[in-house]
């Protein structure tokens, strides 16, 4: 229940209230609440109200929002729950409803380490089979540990950058030797970013059951991949130009506190996972993500059915005493599910290349200059609220 107005099926309802930077004209960045089409505005009204630490909702980025740890997320989403809840409060926050038309969004925080994972079978299988056709398709480590790599915290950019096509090495297997040139093959991967917001110490592993201590919300993420880079340079030592050209991340943050309400157990993971990766409350989200090239829909893939828990991502990806710091993201890998029109990236929908999928009445596989893609996510809790994570889109522009 909120006194606000709000668009019947908006993602952004009164129990959501994700943080993001907007802009609004040339004044300076500064922190909002989505709520419904609108934003409130969060520096004057905390400041009007006095409340500690008012100062950090004027600043440019998330970091030190992030910084203060579970208790203070708690605290902030409390107060906005009744800024919005509670009539009282509507001549205080009235004057600072701002329409989300009239702001230009930016990179919700300053990005520290990024990391990409590989959750889902679905996808890490078709991929085998795509990449290895004559090999098992899952690597023997698969089901062991939440494979991952540490990609490019410099280039992950807010959603709305236009992403200039890379250029590189590619060698398909039938050339005899590499060539350099603009990616030919150049892709999408729809997924789920975490995002960090209270560090752990060097030397101490963060476990599964302290992931909320650390893990302050998520955004939607499209890791843009040049598959012909990617398959000449990955091995030995796995993606490197063929993904650290560009990121795309949407620009709220939902927290997850207010995602709690989708959680879902974590499906059975056989064989059992080493003692440090094991919990006895692991869970997933009921997220499904939509896919739109040029706008017409072509995927949806499903959240909820990744194999591995974002709890156990962090636990492996500390175990060996690496810290984790404020702004750090982690992604889930790309999001596919069993059927085909759930697959979370084109090299999957097209299989290949092999299989040209329909969009706008033309025959298509891989990317195009001009070509704008837009991935939405929302999740849905068991009593039918809608928790809308908004959206991250992109549009390819030609290689210098
Ligand atoms: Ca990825």
């Amino acid at each position: 229940m909120t006194w606000i107005d709000i668009p019947a099926n908006s993602p952004f309802g009164p129990g959501n209230l994700p943080l993001g930077i907007f802009r609004l004209g040339d004044e300076e960045p500064r922190m909002g609440a989505a709520i419904g089409d609108q934003l409130i505005d969060l520096a004057p009204v905390a400041s009007a109200q006095m409340l500690d630490g008012s100062q950090l909702f004027a600043e440019p980025t998330l970091n030190a929002f992030l910084a203060l740890g579970r208790p203070a997320w708690h605290a902030t989403r409390e107060w906005l729950l009744d800024l919005v809840r509670n009539e009282i409060n509507r001549d205080a926050v009235e004057p600072h409803l701002i329409p989300q038309s009239a702001v230009t969004m930016q990179l919700p925080f300053e990005v520290a380490d990024y990391v990409d994972f590989y959750a889902s079978e679905q996808h890490a299988t078709n991929l085998g089979r795509l990449f290895r056709p004559d090999s098992e398709p899952l690597l023997p480590n698969w089901k062991h540990l939440p494979v991952g790599y540490h990609g490019r915290a410099g280039t992950v950019v807010a959603s709305g950058t236009d992403i200039v096509r890379p250029s590189g090495q590619r060698k398909a297997p039938a050339d005899a030797v590499p060539t350099y040139g603009p990616s030919q093959r150049l892709d999408i991967e729809v997924e789920l970013g975490y995002v960090v917001g209270s560090p752990s110490t060097l030397g101490q592993p963060v476990s599964v059951e302290d992931f909320k201590d650390h893990v302050y919300g998520v955004v939607v993420v499209n890791d843009w991949s040049a598959r012909d880079l990617q398959a000449w340079e990955y091995v030995p030592l796995g993606p490197f130009l063929g993904k650290s050209f560009a990121t795309s991340i949407s620009p709220w943050v939902v927290s997850l506190e207010a995602l709690e309400a989708a959680a879902v157990p974590l499906g059975k993971q056989e064989p059992a996972v080493l003692p440090y990766l094991a919990g006895d409350a692991l869970t997933n989200f009921d997220i499904t993500f939509e896919v739109y090239w040029n706008g017409e829909h072509v995927s949806s893939p499903p959240y909820r059915d990744m194999y591995w828990s974002p709890a156990q991502m962090l636990a492996h990806l500390s175990v060996n005493g690496a810290s984790v710091r404020t702004g750090d993201l982690f992604a889930s890998g790309t999001v596919s599910g069993a059927e085909k029109d759930q697959r979370g990236s084109f090299i999957e929908l097209s299989w290949g290349g092999r299989e040209p999928i329909m969009v706008k009445g033309e025959e298509r596989t891989f990317l195009q200059d001009g070509d704008e893609v837009t991935i939405t996510a929302s999740a849905t809790t068991p009593d039918g609220t809608t928790i809308g994570l908004g959206s991250v889109t992109g549009r390819i522009l030609p290689a210098h």
